[in-house]
Parts: C-alpha cells; sequence; structure tokens
C-alpha cells in the first residue's frame, strides 16, 4: 500500500491492523559518468515497494534528498546539511507518529544518510519524550539499507569482485537498469578510478574522485543482474521488517 496513493479513511483503517510504515529514502547526487542522479532514491523506492507488496505494509512517499554534500563539487548534485536533514526528518516522523504510526523502517540507498539518519532517530525519541507524546515510549525506528543486505554483498562479490567498489558501483547501477532499462547510459570510463581516500569536503572529493566513481566499474552492471540484486533486497528486508514489526 502506498501512503501517496491511499486516502485517509484507509490510512485510518490501516492503523487498526498495523503501526509499521516503511520509508524509502535515497539521496539526489552524481553517480560517475554513466550512473543516473537518482540512482539512490530509484533503488531505495522499488525496493521498498517490493517489500510493501510482499508483507503487506504501508510505504511512505520517497525522501529523495539526503545527505550529499560531498558530492555537490558535481553538477546536478542536491543535498541537505545534516542538521536540516535532522529536522526534516523529525517532523516527518512527527507526523505519522501523531496518526498513530509506532514503527518506522527506512529502506536506505545511501550510505552518506546513515549517520544523520542515526542522530536523527536519537532527536525523535527525546522530542517526542518532552512533549509527552501519548506513545512516545512505543516509537522504534531503524535504518535498512539494502546494499548491506549479505545476499546481496555476496552477489555483487561474486559478479565484480573488487570493481564493485563503493560509490557508482555496479550492484546499484544495476538495479537503475532493471527499473529504468530506458535511461541505461554508457560513458568512457578510464581505467584509473579514485579509491581509499578519506572522505571531506566536496572540492576535495572531486579531486580524488575525478570523475565522482570510487573504486567502482560501473561498466560490468546489467538489467539482469538489477533483477536478481532486486529479488535478494526484497527478499531479506521483508524478513528484517517483519522481525521489526514483532521485535518489542
Ligand atoms: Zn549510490
Amino acid at each position: 500500500m502506498l501512503l501517496h496513493l491511499s486516502t485517509w479513511p484507509e490510512v485510518e483503517t490501516y492503523l487498526q491492523t498495523s503501526q509499521g510504515i516503511i520509508l524509502p529514502i535515497g539521496s539526489t547526487e552524481q553517480h560517475g559518468p554513466s550512473g543516473l542522479i537518482g540512482t539512490d532514491a530509484i533503488c531505495a523506492e522499488t525496493i521498498a515497494k517490493g517489500v510493501g507488496e510482499r508483507t503487506q505494509a504501508m510505504v511512505a512517499p520517497t525522501i529523495n534528498v539526503g545527505m550529499a554534500l560531498h558530492h555537490t563539487g558535481f553538477p546536478g548534485t542536491i543535498s541537505l546539511r545534516p542538521s536540516t536533514m535532522i529536522l526534516f526528518i523529525r517532523d516527518y516522523i512527527t507526523s505519522l507518529v501523531k496518526a498513530g504510526f509506532h514503527k518506522f523502517y527506512f529502506i536506505n540507498g545511501h550510505g552518506g544518510n546513515i549517520h544523520t539518519l542515526r542522530a536523527a532517530f536519537s532527536e525523535i525519541y527525546t522530542y517526542l519524550e518532552e512533549l509527552h507524546y501519548p506513545h512516545a515510549v512505543r516509537v522504534r525506528c531503524q535504518v535498512a539499507n539494502w546494499f548491506m543486505c549479505s545476499s546481496v554483498y555476496k552477489l555483487a562479490k561474486e559478479l565484480y569482485g573488487d570493481e564493485e567498489g563503493s560509490h557508482a558501483t555496479p550492484s546499484e547501477v544495476a538495479v537503475t537498469q532493471f527499473v529504468y532499462p530506458e535511461a541505461i547510459k554508457t560513458a568512457f570510463l578510464s581505467p584509473e578510478v579514485g579509491k581509499g581516500h578519506k572522505i571531506y569536503g566536496s572540492i576535495d572529493f572531486r579531486r580524488r574522485y575525478p570523475d565522482g566513481r570510487m573504486g567502482s566499474n560501473p561498466a560490468l552492471a546489467t538489467k539482469e543482474h538489477g533483477q536478481q540484486f532486486y529479488h535478494l533486497a526484497v527478499e531479506e528486508l521483508s524478513q528484517g521488517y517483519l522481525e521489526f514489526l514483532q521485535g518489542d
């Protein structure tokens, strides 16, 4: 069930049997010369919809801008500052808590969101307690990174070895090819690719990673691989969501 394609009475009815909701979160950021700017949001949204269908869960609208400040040296990237994102997530969750939701399962497509999301969760628990929200004590937030599912990681290693890299990876590019085959892009990819540098500001990032990739070879991606990654992630995260719902 997609929240944005539901009516308020349908949401009210859903809440009588479940207080859980899945929130896809990605980023709008460069993904190398051949990867789509929307890669992280596309992957999170597609997999979240699959998990929602499998588990009969409500899926919130995709949060498609995240914390990508270090990518802003490349045109097309849009980022929130961590402090903005914390407040954004807090308001988002507070609205849903008010409606009666308690369990928030973020399906995340961007590594750069993880720290800020965890900080936002701490902020939210305290905020709701201090406001004496009636169900504050029952609120639970969790972040599940599709690209860190053990089955996904294993397949990526088998297919790509070290060329999976850590940004603009063939696995994430493959998922976007599966979802949008009409938008598959090709580009010259230099065999020399930056890897292993620490991340500081956006100027330094572009200097260290001149074409935006981090150790990856996205030319290895195929839409058939993308379909395999999709199924593995949906399977593993559906299990994860159901366990999260059952936990106290
Ligand atoms: Zn990505």
